[in-house]
């Protein structure tokens, strides 16, 4: 247990912390949110066990604590185990202390030494003298959690709000399937994995909900993220309680860990779950993980950790087909405030086509809007509203963009893409690509063509087709150009 020592020291100055936290944040509730909500927190200092986070207005921080107070402070503990609560306040000076950057793509690390004068410089401006302290909005656990070792639970996160479409019913059935006859042979461990915001974490917190909640033989279970297990194993070696970290762990009925891939170059802990793992699962625990890739794609995680999560069950949360963007859309609009046409609900499945974070972060955004004017939704306001992330959204990837990536990644020249061969070899890969242009980009069908060697919009419609069809027949091929259009969209 000495390396794992050199986890600890690696732990960086909180205004780094919080610059990852911040980042998190963004990558986790999407872009329009982040914007809308968050960008406007500023770290203002820590306080023994307690960290001060501000927010221009009231409202902000109304906003701010209730929806993303808990998950504020999970981080934040992730970070740094001596953290114990968040206060979110409303900032006693105008302006915010440390300027958040414009980019949405914010630099997952500053510089030390910048950071450190801008977080000095903060503590100095915003936290008033403790005497002169409001009474700190104090973040509690909204649920109640199972036992020491789980994260709380999203109530938003159950079965009954989980849309199933094409690409991703496969794994909600053997989660499903996990929720009502847990540890049952063949789906044990259950492996998720798939994209950013594509409904990882929501299928796990829906397992534990189900099996938490009901009346016959419950079971405990313990759900949080990687991150977390990591950082509770390192604090219970500082605090030498790793015999109470592992009984505690090995006492539940199931275990699940989200994000398994950032135990990737952690590799005291990684030793420590697979352990735990093997344990449980000898006796006859379930076990289920997610992570961002397959459990062979996960490279830099231990081969026989690898091997041993690619035992049960393996299912992947494909990227969202449009019917699927529109049906959870109209899910969640029926139960908004606020009236949303079909009209802006299809235009919205078909512009923002990165994930349902996204997706929701802007259906979110339009409905607080007209909340808060007392205007009506409409495809005029929607985009005046949504301005800035249907931009972001327009600034696609290119034909060309695909084609070279299609041809380098099939070891074709980039030629082949527009000539008249039409040898197997090349044909199919041309054929992909004009199913990612398809996908990936708003040209029609004749202006694809013309970039493809002046073929015509039929043969285009017969590739996408062709690729359709052979990627419901082959799964091999299905996570070819699966992986492909993470590549591209990434
Ligand atoms: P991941 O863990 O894969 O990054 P999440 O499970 O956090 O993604 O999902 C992101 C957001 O999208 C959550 O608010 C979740 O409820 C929502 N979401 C994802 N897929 C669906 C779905 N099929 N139906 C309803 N909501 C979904
Ligand atoms: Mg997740």
């Amino acid at each position: 247990m000495t390396t794992t020592e050199s986890e600890i020291v690696e732990m960086p100055h909180l205004s780094v912390q919080w610059t990852r936290i911040r980042g998190r944040l963004q990558t986790e509730v999407g872009e329009v949110e982040y914007r809308t909500w968050l960008r406007q927190m500023s770290l203002a200092g820590q306080d023994g066990d307690e960290i001060t986070v501000t927010l221009p207005t009231r409202f902000l921080r109304d906003w701010v604590s209730t929806r993303y107070g808990d998950r504020l402070r999970t981080l934040w503990q992730a970070e740094n185990a001596d953290i114990r609560r968040v206060d979110i306040r409303v900032a006693t000076v105008s302006t915010p202390a440390v300027p958040v950057p414009e980019s949405v793509a914010a630099p997952r690390f500053t510089p030390m030494a910048a950071s450190r004068k801008t977080f000095a410089d903060t503590t100095r401006d915003v936290v008033p003298p403790v005497a002169a302290r409001v009474a700190p909005v104090v973040v509690e656990d909204k649920v109640e959690s199972r036992s020491d070792l789980a994260a709380p639970l999203d109530p938003r996160f159950t079965f009954d709000g989980f849309v199933v479409g094409k690409p991703n019913e496969f794994a909600y059935a053997c989660a499903r399937r996990v929720a009502d006859m847990p540890s049952s042979p063949g789906f044990n461990p259950l492996f998720l994995y798939g994209g950013v915001g594509l409904g990882k974490t929501h299928l796990m917190h829906a397992i534990a909900w189900e099996l938490t909640n009901r009346t016959s033989n419950p079971v405990s279970v313990a759900y949080m993220s990687a991150e977390k297990f990591m950082y509770r194993f390192i604090a219970a070696i500082r605090s030498q309680s790793t015999m109470e970290f592992k009984e505690n762990l090995r006492s539940v009925d199931v275990l699940m860990i989200d994000d398994l891939q950032f135990l990737i170059g952690k590799d005291n802990t990684q030793e420590e779950f697979f352990h735990t793992f093997n344990y449980l699962v000898e006796q006859g625990k379930q076990i289920v993980v997610s992570a961002d890739k397959s459990p062979s794609d996960l490279n830099g995680l231990e081969h026989r950790l690898r091997t041993r999560l690619g035992c049960g069950m393996v299912a992947d949360l494909h990227s969202t087909t449009y019917e699927l963007r529109l049906s959870i859309l109209e899910a969640k609009a029926s139960r908004a405030e606020v009236t949303v046409p079909g009209k802006v609900l299809e235009f919205l499945a078909h512009k923002i086509t990165s994930n349902v974070r996204e997706l929701e972060g802007a259906l979110n955004r339009l409905v607080a809007h007209a909340n808060l004017f007392g205007r009506p939704v409409t495809l005029e306001s929607t985009h005046e509203v949504l301005h800035d992330i249907l931009k972001s959204h327009d600034r696609r990837v290119t034909i060309e963009e695909i084609q070279k990536k299609v041809a380098e990644h099939f070891s074709i020249r980039l030629t082949d893409m527009s000539s008249a061969r039409r040898a197997r070899a090349v044909a199919r890969p041309r054929q992909v690509a004009m199913y990612l242009a398809k996908q990936l980009t708003s040209r029609s069908l004749p202006e694809i063509g013309r970039k493809f060697g002046n073929r015509d919009h039929t043969t285009v419609m017969h590739a996408v087709s062709r690729v359709t069809e052979l990627m419901e027949r082959d799964g091999t091929f299905a996570e070819d150009v699966e992986l492909l259009r993470r590549l591209l969209e990434s």
